[in-house]
């Protein structure tokens, strides 16, 4: 078994969290932004420095490929994302690209014989936290493998056009060409010169903590839909009007909201999460009764049968009127359960057990540039633990040795998968 250094990664986390550091722990750095092009600075630097040759697509996404002793064999590509949200942490996408720049640097350093070329990879704008949606250059890399309802939202020329959060002016396309790093086209990810993918990340939950787990074994990304809920009640003035006369779709609405509660949870199936995160009042004044409200749902889990059931518990709450309002419920979009690639879930699983790293099976909630990879190629995913589940925040935390112990399990898979 060969092994990461703590030293080489524990440093490796403190250099990438200088680029857009907040000053309280945590960083902001939008795709494409200057200090996301510091980050891909420092990547492309470490990654030349033992030998390793640098490609950038039209995408942006950077492709570091250290050569096998068989140069013309398929790449075997390990990586995540640079970019993070506001106020983000350390650790969210940047472990994944510091995992296979340590997997890359440990091979050129041990000089450990491998057939197939290795390549380190950074995935552009994962978060869309600037410029939406989320997976954006996955989106566009796969699009021609992804499902008919998925491919909808990631259509090259929408994408291009997508407007900044922050300054509406710019769009994706122009930050792109500004950014200096539009590359070529041919270097895309590809099935023709890719044999597999992994993807090292931070769990973002709080499961292999309370199991004290240093590492979770990725067995697939949850199935979800998104559904709108729309209450329609007449606007009055609130002074003036009987209660009992009103039609208040903000109550009507939060009736609903109650009612999948207690409906869904009858279903009793514990892994089944599903949040109301989006809601929009009208006219949100008062003075005013509410005449007007939408709310979103957003459900996951593994099983289709299970999501199934609870569809149909949405879609009977459009059946009735609610305070008087009437409800309609809109599909927004799904997705199914993606699952990884059998064989490589093995070689995760056998290089955790070999390497005396504590593990467990786990299934992902969150989305991943991984799973789009996944229509394209073998692909799969390990976590590691996070401290207090939390992530996305200045708070986020995996220690240097669990972030260590998955870089090692990612090295000896990986070799699995080149001696396959
Ligand atoms: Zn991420």
């Amino acid at each position: 078994m060969y092994k990461c250094s703590l030293q080489s990664m524990t440093e490796k986390i403190q250099a990438f969290s200088k680029f857009g550091d907040t000053g309280r722990g945590g960083v902001t750095r939008y795709a494409l932004s200057a200090e996301d092009i510091q980050a891909r600075k420092e990547f492309t630097k470490r990654m030349e420095a033992i030998g390793a040759i640098i490609e950038v697509d039209d995408i942006a996404n950077m492709y570091a490929t250290l050569s096998g002793s068989n140069p013309e064999a398929k790449r075997i590509v390990m990586g995540s994302h640079t970019d993070s949200v506001k106020n983000g942490g350390n650790y969210d996408g940047i472990l994944g690209v510091i995992s296979a720049m340590e997997v890359l640097e440990t091979v050129a350093a041990q000089k450990i014989p491998h057939k197939h070329p290795l390549t380190a990879m950074i995935w552009t704008n994962e978060e869309g936290s600037l410029y939406p949606p989320a997976m954006m250059a996955s989106g566009i890399v796969c699009w021609d493998k992804l499902p008919a309802t998925v491919k909808e939202k990631f259509k090259y020329d929408d994408m291009m056009r997508s407007k900044s959060r922050l300054n509406p002016s710019e769009t994706f396309g122009e930050a792109l060409e500004r950014s200096g790093y539009q590359g070529d086209r041919t270097y895309r990810l590809d099935p023709e010169r890719y044999k597999c993918m992994f993807e090292i990340h931070i769990e973002q939950g709080p499961i292999l903590e309370d199991a004290d787990k240093d590492i979770g074994v990725v067995r697939c990304v949850l199935g979800m839909f998104n559904y709108r809920f729309r209450f329609r009640g007449q606007a009055v003035h609130a002074g003036t009007f009987p209660m009992t006369k009103r039609k208040d779709a903000l109550f009507a609405a939060s009736q609903v909201i109650c009612y999948l509660h207690e409906e869904i949870d009858k279903l009793g199936h514990p892994e089944l999460v599903y949040t109301t995160g989006e809601i929009v009042c009208h006219p949100c004044i008062h003075t005013c009764v509410p005449d007007y409200v939408d709310f979103s749902i957003d459900v996951r889990h593994e099983s289709a049968e299970v999501l199934e059931k609870v569809l149909s518990i949405v879609k009977e709450c459009a059946k009735k009127d609610w305070a008087g309002c009437r409800c309609e419920v809109e599909k927004m979009w799904n997705r199914d359960t993606v699952y990884w690639d059998p064989e490589l879930v093995g070689y995760v699983k056998k290089a955790a057990e070999e390497s005396g790293v504590s593990h467990q099976m786990i299934h992902s909630g969150a989305g991943h540039d991984a799973q789009f990879v996944a229509y394209m190629m073998p692909s799969t995913m390990i976590f590691v633990q996070s401290k207090d589940g939390l992530s996305h925040c200045e708070q986020e935390y995996s220690s240097p040795e669990h972030c260590t112990s998955a870089a090692t399990v990612l090295l000896n898979a990986v070799l699995k998968a080149d001696k396959a």
